[in-house]
């Protein structure tokens, strides 16, 4: 049984901003996150994950595995540890410049610590016999933590310097096939985002220091964000205003009927042809024989930067609110407080209804949580746990001692209050959490 009370989740108060002009502003998720306990700054730009942000976080990694792994990603780890002289040869450095944490081992040798994983997989590739073409299209991902030195750490895990991302490479023989692989990476791409189930944003991508030929961008619109997204109402295109010199629609040209939003990317799909695999010598061959370069492309996901971007779109300046996908908890028990006469007459009926919601809804399986700190009002704990951000809040009352009981039930995103027995309970759960379904899949 998951008891409130045994749950790590130390709560600070972090300062106000004193007006949003001020450097170090700080957002709404970075610091509810803080104040709430889900992160605690290590190092600026590098966080502890404690206890509920984990349970988020294990259930987006979840998530966004069963759909990798459903268009046929294979999961593996690179090592953090990169050779420089591989970032040197798909000349890269340079761009990336003072972003790449560089280091020397005791021999002297020069590392950097991964950002990404282009010249990494590619390497792998090529140092291998190599392989038939019979043996491709391969699709390779990982889950791991990557780094970056920013200038300025922002907004949390919203542009950190320690990050987990989703990186997938994908090695394809010829054109054709490395096109259609990139289609059915978005058509996953697509799925992962709607079953987050976040308002979000696809659309044509610049493609950065990363080169290359097609690229899209997966956003969440948010004030914070650092990019900018055209979205034309006219046909419907949208796109990254990095590619364009003034805010006209590059597909139709309407110049009125067009917006622009700030926007927090989240998730983006390269091809790159043979970009990587042409200096760094990765090859197949193909049916005469013949060694080859693989057609490539890779695709992001940021793991923790949607932990904390899903939070910044959904969440007031007073409580976070999560998508139900990824939220620590999706039901917490409220019975009455110690030594009242309510909690004297109904003899640990919160611990029936905890067993009987998890059996009547198996989806729920370790997402309730029983709030056992009784020795503080059902006022106090129903604001802890509504600013935490668990979505339907069950309270014992006066009314759970009637036969049969009747338990009050806040849907805090609809903001209702409603009075349901014991099965009224159940549907209401089973109608309401639509995503719940699907998150249980995951959880
Ligand atoms: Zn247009």
């Amino acid at each position: 049984m998951n008891r409130l009370s045994r749950i790590f989740q130390p709560i600070t108060v972090v300062p106000k901003n004193a007006n949003s002009t001020n450097k170090d502003f700080i957002s709404r998720s970075q610091r509810l996150m803080l104040e709430l306990g889900i992160i605690h700054q290590a190092v600026p730009g590098c966080f502890h994950y404690l206890p509920l942000g984990m349970k988020a976080l294990s259930k987006l990694i979840n998530l966004v595995d069963e759909e990798m792994q459903s268009i046929g990603g294979q999961k593996i780890i690179f090592p953090t540890l990169v050779k420089s002289e591989l970032w040197e040869k798909s000349d890269r450095s340079n761009d990336m410049g003072p972003e790449l944490i560089t280091l020397k081992d005791r021999h002297n040798q020069n590392y950097i610590l991964g950002p990404t994983h282009e010249e990494t997989a590619t390497n792998f590739l090529s140092t291998l016999a190599p392989m038939s073409y019979k043996k491709f299209p391969l699709l390779l991902y990982q889950i791991t933590s990557k780094y970056r030195d920013e200038m300025k750490p922002r907004f949390g895990l919203i542009r950190s310097r320690e990050f987990l991302m989703k990186d997938m490479y994908s090695f394809d023989v010829n054109e054709n096939s490395a096109l259609k692989m990139y289609e059915n990476i978005c058509v996953g791409y697509d799925r992962v985002f709607n079953r987050i189930g976040v308002e979000y944003c696809k659309v044509k991508g610049s493609s950065g220091t990363m080169g290359g030929n097609l690229s899209h961008e997966y956003h969440y619109p948010a004030d914070v964000g650092d990019d900018k997204i055209l979205n034309c109402h006219k046909c419907n295109y949208a796109t990254n205003t990095q590619l364009l010199e003034e805010h006209v629609c590059p597909n139709c040209g309407e110049i009125k009927n067009v917006t622009v939003q700030n926007s927090i990317e989240v998730g983006h799909t390269f091809f790159f042809g043979d970009k990587y695999s042409k200096p760094l010598k990765a090859h197949y061959v193909d049916e005469n024989n013949k060694p080859c370069v693989f057609q490539m492309g890779s695709y992001g996901i940021g793991i923790s930067r949607i932990l904390a971007a899903s939070l910044e779109c959904l969440s007031t300046e007073q409580e976070l609110r999560w998508p139900d996908s990824i939220a620590p908890y999706n039901v917490v028990i409220i019975p009455p407080k110690r030594g009242s006469k309510e909690a004297n007459q109904m003899d640990h009926l919160e611990v029936a209804l905890y067993k009987n919601l998890e059996n009547y809804l198996p989806n729920l399986k370790n997402n309730i949580l029983l709030d056992d700190r009784t020795s503080l009002s059902i006022g106090r704990r129903f604001l802890d746990c509504k600013r935490t951000g668990i979505r339907f809040i069950v309270v014992l009352n006066k009314r759970s001692c009637e036969n049969p009981a009747i338990y009050e039930l806040n849907d805090i995103v609809k903001q209702e209050q409603l009075h349901l027995n014991e099965n009224e309970l159940v549907q209401y759960l089973k109608n309401n959490g639509k995503d719940l379904e699907r998150i249980n899949k995951t959880a």
